[in-house]
């Protein structure tokens, strides 16, 4: 079978178990200079060749792959979003199909994750690895991680828990997995939330199950959609210069605002804001921060609650499919 959007092949699946793994470059597909972590160009080897180079996921699952793209996660856009949502909710009706991995790189792993946990139709598990090191480079970490996604996507204890991302023995939950380290193999954290469950030679033990609304119980659907509304992340800094507030405004659908603190910002900001009448999301720069609806500096803004810009700057496009409407938009943000 072929994608009819994409004119990607689609395996036909005939072994029972099968864990599909969607490859779409990053880090872990990275080749650079043997030895060395840092000068390597992501996304060069296929999701093939990656499980190829692991034969102990043979005696885990049948494993399938798919080629989505193979690119740096920097030039990940909502087109590779929407068709990895279709692809997924396609053959996620294969009886054959136990689950996915997604390899993937790790710069914004935490944003495709948040978005598939919004749209995915299916309860069977949908797990994202990356690694931090090239597959050059020395103890590369992408073959563990990708070898425990494997066991960890096969595994029917995963089933109904949301998307997950698996990196580094850790099991964290899309909503809120962020990338907290440039450099460090433990790059991925939960934040106050933390890990929801650990790795150990193949087996997974959870701990925690996220409280939020995900996957077959939202309210998303990417059937009919081929792109989604032009959602920008303005940056506040002392002395930020409104301007660029009021560029984002002109030429985006919504905004969100990473504010200072708990979602603040300047008084010439104040005074731009409540003239807008553009959808626009609260959230912090800071890495562990709530806003809520009741401490908002503008009552015509709308709060992200823990999200993080990045992430409301994914739930804002989602929910701008749907609606524009201010209290619409204040439920969907305490929802999801
Ligand atoms: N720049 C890489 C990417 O996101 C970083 C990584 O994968 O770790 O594709």
């Amino acid at each position: 079978m072929t994608d009819r959007y994409w004119n990607i092949d689609i395996p036909s699946i005939d072994k029972p178990g099968t864990v599909v793994v969607l490859a779409t470059g990053g880090t872990i597909a990275g080749v650079g200079e043997t030895g060395k972590s840092t000068v390597y160009a992501s996304g060069q080897i296929s999701g093939d060749d990656l499980v190829a180079a692991i034969p102990e996921i043979r005696n885990v699952a049948n494993v399938e792959t798919v080629q989505v793209c193979n690119i740096n996660s920097d030039d990940i856009t909502d087109a590779h979003w929407i068709r990895m949502a279709k692809l997924i909710n396609v053959l996620a009706r294969k009886e054959n199909v136990a689950g996915f991995v997604i390899t993937h790189g790790t710069d914004t792993m935490e944003e495709t994750a948040y978005f598939l946990n919004l749209t995915v139709k299916t309860v069977k598990p949908v797990v994202l690895t990356g690694s931090m090191r090239p597959a050059t480079a020395f103890s590369a970490d992408g073959p563990m991680n990708l070898y425990q996604s494997i066991c960890v996507a096969s595994n029917p204890i995963s089933c109904g828990r949301g998307v997950l991302m698996v990196f580094s023995d850790n099991v964290y939950s899309a909503r809120s997995v962020v990338k907290s380290s440039s450099y460090s193999m433990t790059a991925m954290s939960g934040g106050t939330i933390g890990a929801i469950g650990i790795v150990r030679d193949g087996e997974v033990y959870y701990y925690e199950t996220t409280a939020k609304t995900h996957t077959v119980n939202t309210e998303f659907d990417v059937i009919g959609i081929d792109a989604l509304p032009k959602v920008s992340v303005v940056f506040f800094h002392a002395d930020a210069d409104v301007g660029m507030l009021e560029y984002a405004v002109q030429h985006s659908d919504g905004v969100v605002l990473a504010g200072a603190g708990a979602g603040e910002f300047s008084l010439a900001y104040k005074a731009v804001i409540e003239k807008l009448t553009v959808p626009l999301v609260v959230s912090t720069r800071i890495e562990d921060g709530i806003i809520t609806q009741k401490s908002l500096m503008c009552p015509n803004t709308v709060a992200a609650n823990n999200l993080q810009p990045q992430k409301a700057a994914v739930l804002l496009r989602l929910a701008l499919t749907i609606t524009k409407d201010h209290d619409e938009l204040v439920r969907i943000f305490s929802t999801y």
